[in-house]
């Protein structure tokens, strides 16, 4: 090599060592630093100033110092030490990971003068690599199944949270089609699921069922990435995928506690409001046959008739009845016996194997022909007081369908519906009485009439005819008191025709205010002492009963009369709105409490502070609430305290 072409060399060699991204530095036997290049610099934080001619070992951390020994007696023997990784202190003091190579250095003769060393940072890589393995930890270590495989569907990864949930050990699922796992049925979910990762889409929380090694269906929530590789194409995906069973389960049980729920309060609700014991009976039935899932349900319930004489009713459910007509009402036998006592429940998994069952002639079982029945649940109903009232009956062909909690379910049914049945024959024992009483008042009303009509047709003349005086005054009087007694009796007689649905109203249509105005000449004329002030706005025309009409606005005022004694003013007032004419009668008296307002229209219902200071059937308002409901109207009453009560009532407005 010519002089020229060695300085060529050198200068070459010298701008590699500038200019490499690795740090080189060599150092002498004493391991004192010769060289430095200004990668080794940026790594290590010294300046060449700084570091020529210091120890190599500034570089080494305290921990590290066995490699001293080590790398002095390979550079001693001239070996080269290949990329070995190893951690480096800088200037700072801060431990770097690093690969370091070091080459022995040669004089001419062979000896080793000292080494070089190339240090590069494997900061970045021993991230990656953390990284990589982090994730393969959590990859190993979860309970999701997370599977990776090809645009083709093969399985090229495979966990133990995978081989937990379907049964195959990674040996036997790689290199299978992933539709080992898939139910035949949902075969072409796969289809869909590869095209959406050809698309680069994923597929999330996907619901779906798979099969496991055993054959098993397993509900799981999927979640499928593609998985792309350095250069972005998808080369595949990863999927994984979540037991949800258990999620699933409990969703449905949940799902069935709540429509328990609504069966049990529709049921309470339903059957608390009817007071039509067929109908108790037959929706009590029918809850409880889907609340336990029998095949047919049967409710038989004992009634004693007016003689006395018991006799059963029953209601079936899930069979049509002709499937019960054929048979007998069930008897006092051995597996009845418990349940018509009041002894208990029975449920039983087969009843045709139950001691009790075949002992009693002449079936010695079923009748024949009955409905199969091998699960059977019978629990007895019983009313507060203690009385059996009749029992539910459940069966199913199958055994052991009825457990503890449908048993308990009944029993919560049975319980409600007993107070329902009590109630509903509460209903009909006041209903029988109230009928009585219309039957009585229709006829008391009738017979009073007649001898009324004529009482008074006597007064009328013995009042006419006899002279001024003590008698004349006495006959007027008697008269007064047969009108009052008259009104009572045609309150009476009007009750008793609208409970029989007989109260006529002759309609035609007339001027209400006309109507008002003589009503309000009469109470002038009997009322003198009072003042009555009118608002009456022009024509009012109606169409109705004009005497019924008069009935009622005459019972509004005698009331406002009779109920403040102590006011001298009432006012009534008439006015057109919009298609209603609105009637209104107010007074100054002490006026009607909330609590009462509800109740006064009903049939003989007077407030009973007033009970004793006035006369009055408390007829009078039930008897206009009907004649205004039969009008198309309404009626009610307003009593702010402090401010008398005003009733008002409404009547469509005639137009021709
Ligand atoms: P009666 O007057 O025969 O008792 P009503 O049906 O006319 O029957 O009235 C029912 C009840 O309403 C009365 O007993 C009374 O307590 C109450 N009531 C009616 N009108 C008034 C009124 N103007 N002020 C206070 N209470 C009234």
């Amino acid at each position: 090599m010519t002089r020229l072409q060695h300085s060529q060399e050198l200068s070459t060699l010298q701008s590699i060592f500038e200019g490499i991204d690795d740090a080189i530095f060599c150092h002498d036997l004493d391991m004192r630093i010769t060289h430095w290049n200004p990668a080794a610099e940026r790594l290590f934080g010294y300046s060449l100033e700084e570091i020529i001619d210091e120890s190599v070992y500034l570089l080494i951390p305290e921990n590290r110092q066995q490699e001293k020994s080590d790398i002095m007696r390979d550079i001693i023997e001239g070996k080269q030490i290949g990329q070995f990784k190893t951690i480096r202190r800088t200037r700072e003091g801060v431990e770097i990971p690093v690969s370091i190579t070091i080459s022995p250095i040669k004089d001419q003769e062979g000896q080793v003068i000292g080494s070089s060393q190339v240090a590069r940072s494997i900061i970045e890589e021993n991230a990656a690599e953390e990284k990589q393995a982090r994730l393969a930890a959590i990859v190993a270590s979860s309970d999701d199944a997370i599977v990776g495989k090809s645009l083709q569907g093969i399985i090229t990864s495979w966990n133990i949270g995978a081989e937990k949930m379907f049964g195959y050990t990674e040996q036997e699922a790689i290199g299978q089609h992933i539709s080992l796992l898939i139910p035949p049925e949902r075969l072409d979910e796969e289809d869909i699921i590869i095209r959406n990762i050809r698309a680069g889409k994923k597929v999330d929380h996907f619901q779906t069922i798979r099969r496991t090694k055993g054959g098993q269906q397993l509900h799981i929530s999927l979640t499928v990435s593609p998985i792309l590789n350095k250069a972005g194409e998808i080369i595949g995906a990863s999927k994984i995928a979540r037991n949800i069973t258990a999620q699933k389960e409990a969703e449905r049980s949940i799902a069935k506690s709540m429509e328990r729920l609504e069966i049990l309060n529709s049921i309470s609700k339903s059957i608390n409001e009817d007071l039509d014991l067929q109908h108790i009976l037959q929706r009590v039935t029918d809850a409880t046959t889907r609340l336990t899932g029998a095949d047919f349900g049967a409710f038989f319930y004992n009634r004693v008739d007016q003689a006395g004489e018991s006799y059963w009713l029953y209601t079936i459910s899930g069979v049509p009845r002709a499937a019960f007509e054929n048979f007998p009402m069930p008897r006092n036998t051995a597996v009845f016996h418990p349940t018509f006592s009041g002894e208990g429940v029975v449920r039983v998994d087969d009843i045709t194997k139950d001691p009790r069952y075949g002992k009693n002639s002449p079936y010695f079982g079923m009748p024949e022909g009955h409905l199969p029945v091998v699960s059977y649940l019978a629990v007895p109903v019983i009313t507060h007081s203690g009385v059996v009232i009749g029992g539910l009956f459940f069966g199913h062909q199958q055994a052991g369908i009825f457990k503890e909690e449908h048993e308990d379910l009944v029993v919560t049914v049975a319980s409600q519906a007993a107070v329902a049945i009590d109630n509903s024959r509460l209903f009909e024992e006041v209903k029988d009485l109230s009928n009585k009483k219309d039957e009585f008042i229709a006829l008391a009303s009738h017979e009073l009439k007649t001898p009324l009509t004529s009482m008074s047709g006597f007064l009328q003349i013995l009042e006419r005819t006899v002279p001024n005086g003590i008698a004349k005054s006495f006959a007027e009087k008697a008269l007064k008191q047969l009108a009052k007694l008259n009104e009572l009796v045609n309150d009476l007689f009007d009750i008793s025709k609208i409970q029989a649905g007989k109260l006529q109203l002759n309609f035609e249509p007339f001027d209400l205010s006309d109507l008002l105005n003589e009503i309000a000449d009469t109470f002038g004329q009997t009322h003198a002492d009072y003042n009555l002030k009118m608002s009456v706005d022009g024509e009012l025309l109606v169409s109705g009963d004009k005497m019924r009409l008069e009935q009622v606005l005459t019972n509004l005022l005698g009331n406002a009369v009779k109920y403040a004694p102590d006011a001298r003013e009432v006012s009534m007032m008439a006015i057109r709105t919009g298609s209603e004419v609105r009637i209104s009668v107010k007074d100054q008296g002490p006026g009607i409490l909330p609590e009462n307002q509800q109740h006064i229209f009903s049939q003989f219902y007077r407030v009973k502070e007033q009970e004793r200071k006035t006369s009055g059937l408390g007829l009078g308002l039930y008897i206009s609430k009907d004649i205004i409901d039969r009008h198309g109207g309404r009626i009610w009453v307003e009593s702010p305290p402090g401010h008398g009560a005003t009733f008002i009532f409404t009547l469509p407005a005639f137009t021709n």
